[in-house]
């Protein structure tokens, strides 16, 4: 049974959310749709709390994006977690507001997420400080080009910014079994990746959905 918050405005706006946006595209992940039925996005924009609920992506700080809802749960559902053991390790790249840390903390992740932008951090760090779940989530002002080898070995890693290519430091730092999801591409266009880890170190890549994300910086992303 999904546990559904106390109502109020905003839990009726995600629970249509849930209803209308992603489970007729195909999201049936139980954990990923709890999280999006509980987690509130509203606190995540800087303004435009009534918009929080739409099939878009919106602006947040910095000239960056909070993804459409639907992007989250599809990336989220990628990540493949559920099937995994409870406790699990995410890296994110691309914090932005921390509405994804968020989610993937909620389904009981414990979260790393690297920001480039430190306002951005400090954002998404006052906003995850709003959740219980926030306590799960460990936002560091860095190149995601890098990852967090101090933190390896992952179970999943999730880049929220467009990249040409999966960042080396990111493949290595990945266990065994575990996958990266990332939008590849150019500047425009990208297409979502979904590439496991196999034993001996070969990935499997699957090619998803095409999507427009902001690009990811650094040595592995795109010049500014
Ligand atoms: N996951 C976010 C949305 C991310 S938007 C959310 O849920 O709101 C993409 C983010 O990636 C931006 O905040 C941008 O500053 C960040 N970014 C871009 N290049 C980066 C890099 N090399 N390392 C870390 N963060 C980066």
């Amino acid at each position: 049974m999904i546990k559904i918050p106390e109502e109020n405005h905003y839990s009726e706006l995600r629970r249509e959310m849930v209803e209308a946006q992603l489970i007729p595209r195909g999201i049936n992940d139980k954990a990923v749709l709890d999280a999006f039925y509980n987690v509130p996005r509203e606190i995540f924009l800087c303004g435009n709390q009534e918009a929080a609920y739409e099939d878009c992506p919106l602006p947040t700080m910095c000239g960056q994006t909070i993804s459409q809802p639907y992007i989250v749960a599809y990336m989220t559902e990628l990540l493949g977690l559920s099937a995994a053991s409870e406790r699990c390790k995410v890296l994110e790249i691309g914090a932005g507001s921390g509405y994804q840390a968020a989610i993937l903390a909620y389904m009981g992740c414990d979260v790393i997420t690297l920001e480039k932008i430190p306002e951005l951090a400090e954002f998404a760090i006052a906003n995850l400080s709003k959740l219980p779940c926030g306590n799960k989530v460990k936002v560091i002002v860095g190149d995601g080009c890098d990852g967090c080898p101090e933190e390896a070995p992952f179970d999943g890693i999730i880049v929220t910014a467009a990249a040409p290519k999966i960042p080396k430091a990111l493949k290595e730092q990945l266990r065994e079994g575990g996958r990266i999801v990332i939008p590849c591409g150019d500047l425009f266009i990208q297409q979502m990746i979904q590439a496991e880890k196999k034993p001996g170190g070969k990935f499997e890549i699957h090619k998803g959905i095409g999507c427009r994300f902001v690009p990811l910086r650094g040595k592995d992303g795109f010049q500014e």
